[in-house]
């Protein structure tokens, strides 16, 4: 059962490193789709959520929009804007709140460049607002397309094949879009299966390998042990930050792109 609960935020667009975006929204705090690698668990430490379990709990920052308004008056240049990076803009407390749905609305009256990433058949609802943006790209993430370990590893995510379906729909309606394998993990990201199911419907690939920090990953080890102990022997942190390791994953993911023939915008790694 997912604990929700109201709460007013005074900024709603914070400056990123990320990279090629200036700002992130994150309309909630938490995220649904309790991804067991998940790099955002961190925030729980800021928001008063330290002992609750990811995925579980959920603020909505209800007057993010008004809010968002206020900061787009402070802003100087024309951003780049990227949503979300610590929680998912289109987990299933979306469909409820439209939170994210009303500051895109807030945004298409800018002429900003907006960038989404989603593990959400949700994002459709959106259609008709994205084609009213001049500059967007909408993403799907994927580790795999084995529905098996997507659902052990990403219990409120959606399917693959629902994702490869979103993305069709986005696509036919003339929506830039991508595809974000991450975390590529050995073992269960495929890349020529991910590309197969994908390429018709996509403009571009990034990719982005573990980032083995704090609970990122003994929550993925916990995860492994259990349900696939046999990968295990195989699974050293250290292999994440090996340089060969890393130039060996881009060359394979460059390779399978090139045969598909979609662009790759980068892969990257977490050192
Ligand atoms: S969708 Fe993203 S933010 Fe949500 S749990 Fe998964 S990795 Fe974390």
């Amino acid at each position: 059962m997912v604990k929700i609960k109201e709460r007013l935020c005074r900024t709603i667009l914070s400056p990123s490193k990320l990279p090629g975006c200036d700002y992130v929204i994150n309309p909630y705090v938490g995220c649904q789709h309790a991804c067991c690698w998940c790099y955002a668990k961190f925030i729980r430490g800021y928001t008063g959520h330290d002992n609750e379990e990811w995925g579980f709990f959920v603020d909505a920052k209800i007057n993010a929009p008004e809010v968002l308004i206020k900061d787009i008056r402070r802003l100087k240049d024309k951003p780049t804007i990227f949503l979300s990076s610590v929680c998912d803009p289109y987990q299933p407390i979306e469909a409820k709140y439209k939170l994210t749905r009303r500051c895109l609305e807030i945004l298409s009256q800018f002429a900003f460049p907006v960038g989404i990433l989603t593990q959400s058949k949700l994002v459709t609802r959106d259609i008709d607002l994205f084609k009213q943006f001049k500059d967007i790209e909408v993403g799907m993430s994927f580790i795999t397309m084995d529905e098996k370990a997507t659902q052990i590893f990403q219990p409120g995510a959606a399917l693959p094949k629902e994702k490869v379906v979103a993305l069709k729909k986005l696509h036919q309606a003339g929506i830039k879009t991508y595809i974000h394998l991450g975390p590529i993990l050995p073992n269960f990201t495929n890349f020529d299966e991910v590309f197969r199911a994908t390429h018709k419907y996509i403009d571009a690939a990034m990719g982005e390998t573990l980032n083995t920090r704090g609970e990122n990953w003994t929550n993925l080890i916990k995860v492994i042990s259990k349900h696939y102990p046999e990968f295990l022997p195989q699974l050293k942190k250290e292999k994440f930050k090996n340089l060969d390791y890393l130039g060996q994953v881009g060359v394979d993911f460059e390779k399978v792109a090139k045969k598909y023939k979609i662009p790759v915008s980068g892969v990257y790694h977490h050192q």
